[in-house]
């Protein structure tokens, strides 16, 4: 049988991105959702066709534990319920996908990685763009040398918040663009890196007149270094629309842009004086499908998934870091 995710968190990303691809997985399937609003577990159960068997409120949620259906849940909920719900999905003895970023501190990430380990189940990440084409294919140019070694990163991420929303409340988002935008820049530079950055240093920008950033940051930019010689500018912002990366090298630079977005990733390759577009050809499996298919390879190979809870620890450290040089207006180190 496929396996089962219990969606946690009926709102845009689950209902308009997770939730219909749950249907093209080769492994995976839809087979309960848990939400605070009875209207949507109405709604989206008839919808996909979940009996109220498998339909869960968050005080009923402990009781997924006796659903043998559920394998794992899919948290996707407002970043400061991260831990808690991938806390008890774990002591429920269920798998668990968690959405970007992680947590909103280290050491909620470290808590969450324990309590998958005790209980013996995986714990996974939704990064989406490790498991797209066009990013794979840069991951691949930048590290085999083709470029030459690599020199420069530039990986810029930001658009512009609309107000009265979770991100733009602390308690809830854990931080501004930085948490919610800025951590595909900072991903991506280390997945183009290859390596893990020894060093970081960031300048933060935020005007505190406009009622959206009361609580949390607009725009925050970082430099990382890493080990191998390469220095990443990265912008995060929520006040201006980027979606784009580089990477240089002596011999060439790639582009792409837009590079992280759901659809339409477009990449370009300059070597030997001439730029050609990249053309890839459609995969089976989109980002999203291949993602969610990830956990039960990985589950059914014995193996970590590739975007496991370390990779999400990592952002989250250096996340930790970023702020930390912004506050204290120093560069900081990192500890592997
Ligand atoms: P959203 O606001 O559309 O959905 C959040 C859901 O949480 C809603 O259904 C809301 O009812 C529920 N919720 C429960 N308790 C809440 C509370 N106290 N306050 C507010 N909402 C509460 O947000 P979203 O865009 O779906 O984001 C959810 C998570 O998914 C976030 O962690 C976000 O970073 C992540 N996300 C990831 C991607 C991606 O591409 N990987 C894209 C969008 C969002």
């Amino acid at each position: 049988r496929k396996f089962g995710y219990a969606i946690v968190g009926l709102g845009s990303y689950a209902t308009r991105q997770i939730m219909p691809r749950l249907k093209e997985c080769e492994h995976a399937r839809l087979v309960a959702l848990v939400s605070g609003t009875p209207a949507k577990l109405e709604q989206y159960g008839a919808e996909y066709d979940i009996p109220a068997t498998h339909r869960y409120s968050y005080a009923d949620y402990d009781r997924i534990r006796d659903n043998p259906d559920i394998d794992a849940v899919y948290v996707i909920l407002p970043n400061s319920m991260h831990a808690e719900y991938t806390i008890r999905a774990a002591q429920a003895g269920k798998h668990v996908m968690c959405e970007k970023p992680m947590a909103v501190s280290a050491a909620e990430a470290e808590a969450m990685i324990a309590a998958c380990q005790q209980a013996g189940v995986k714990l996974m990440i939704g990064y989406r763009s490790h498991f797209e084409v066009h990013n794979l294919h840069a991951m691949e140019l930048a590290r085999s040398g083709v470029l030459g070694a690599t020199r420069i990163i530039t990986s810029e991420h930001g658009f512009n918040a609309q107000p009265n929303q979770w991100r733009l409340d602390k308690p809830l988002s854990g931080g501004g663009s930085l948490m919610d935008i800025g951590i595909y820049s900072l991903n991506a530079a280390r997945y183009l890196a290859g390596e893990e950055p020894v060093e970081v240093s960031a300048m933060e920008f935020t005007d505190r007149s406009d009622p959206r950033f009361a609580t949390v940051e607009d725009r925050i930019n970082f430099q990382l270094r890493f080990p191998g010689g390469a220095l990443a500018s990265c912008v995060s912002s929520y006040t201006s629309n980027h979606n784009t990366y580089r990477v240089h090298g002596p011999d060439g630079w790639l582009r792409a842009e837009p590079a992280t977005s759901y659809t339409d990733h477009q990449m370009w390759v300059h070597r030997d004086g001439k730029t050609e577009q990249v053309r890839l050809p459609t995969p089976a499996k989109n980002q999203f499908v291949a993602q969610l298919d990830h956990l039960p390879e990985a589950i059914m190979a014995g193996t970590e998934p590739r975007t496991s809870g370390t990779e999400g620890l990592r952002d989250m450290r250096i996340i930790e870091a970023i702020y930390q040089s912004a506050r204290e207006g120093r560069a900081i180190p990192l500890t592997a």
